[in-house]
């Protein structure tokens, strides 16, 4: 296995991409980047210095501020904001709440995008984001996009966040997509070239099967 290659996982929350992502890169040897927690860590930020998130020139003008730094180990991610371990308080209501308006921002974006490729490099990892493959690596070897029904979404969700209010996470996550696929600056989208997945009907162990196969077979090709 080379370890170039670079695995690029997209899809709204809740279609299994962390899970998927990290599986595939523990199982494969490969390092793993959240680009998610990148954007939540921005957006609690925001929030721990009462910015609004809602008000795109002052979330604009701060954008450049936070040091954010990500662990890539797909066994122990870490993610901090100026020196403090942020893992747990970004999976917070507030910062999921706010989170989609954040990361609408274009200066949000460029700033992200340039650690996203510096963190990516000279690659054996697998990324999973919103614009992966069609932004941020679009060169990627390997390029998924994974959906499951809502349902199914809201159940995992509510399994990882330890929530029991299933309609409400469903209209949480439906809420996220609406904005992060209506959004101008780089929206959720299958890019040109995505396999895509429908979890739904399979187990994790299963997706991961999957998308090993997908790796070995791209790196036969090359
Ligand atoms: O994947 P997760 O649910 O943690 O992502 C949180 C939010 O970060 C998404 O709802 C989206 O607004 C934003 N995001 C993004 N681009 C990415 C990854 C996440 O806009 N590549």
């Amino acid at each position: 296995m080379s370890s170039t290659v670079v695995v690029a996982i997209d899809g709204p929350s809740g279609s299994g991409k962390s899970s998927t992502s990290r599986g595939v890169a523990a199982r494969l040897g490969l390092r793993y980047l959240d680009t998610g927690a990148m954007f939540r860590a921005m957006t609690w930020w925001m929030l721990e210095h009462e910015i609004d998130v809602h008000d795109v020139a002052a979330v604009a003008a701060h954008a450049q501020e936070p040091d954010i730094v990500s662990g890539t180990d797909p066994s122990a991610p870490t993610i901090s904001v100026d020196g403090t371990d942020v893992a747990e308080a970004i999976r917070g209501e507030d910062v999921t709440g706010s989170v989609s308006p954040v990361s609408a921002v274009p200066e949000v974006r460029a700033r992200l995008l340039a650690l996203q490729r510096e963190a990516i490099d000279t690659g054996g990892i697998v990324v999973e984001g919103r614009d992966i493959g069609s932004v941020v690596w679009p060169q990627a070897e390997v390029k998924l996009y994974l959906t499951a029904d809502p349902a199914a979404r809201a159940m995992r969700r509510a399994a990882e966040e330890g929530g029991s209010d299933l309609a409400a996470t469903e209209q949480s996550l439906l809420a996220r997509d609406r904005i992060d696929s209506g959004r101008a600056a780089a929206p959720l989208v299958m890019a040109d070239g995505a396999r895509h997945i429908d979890t739904t009907p399979f187990t994790l162990d299963e997706v991961i099967d999957q998308v090993v196969e997908l790796v070995g077979a791209a790196q036969g090709q090359v």
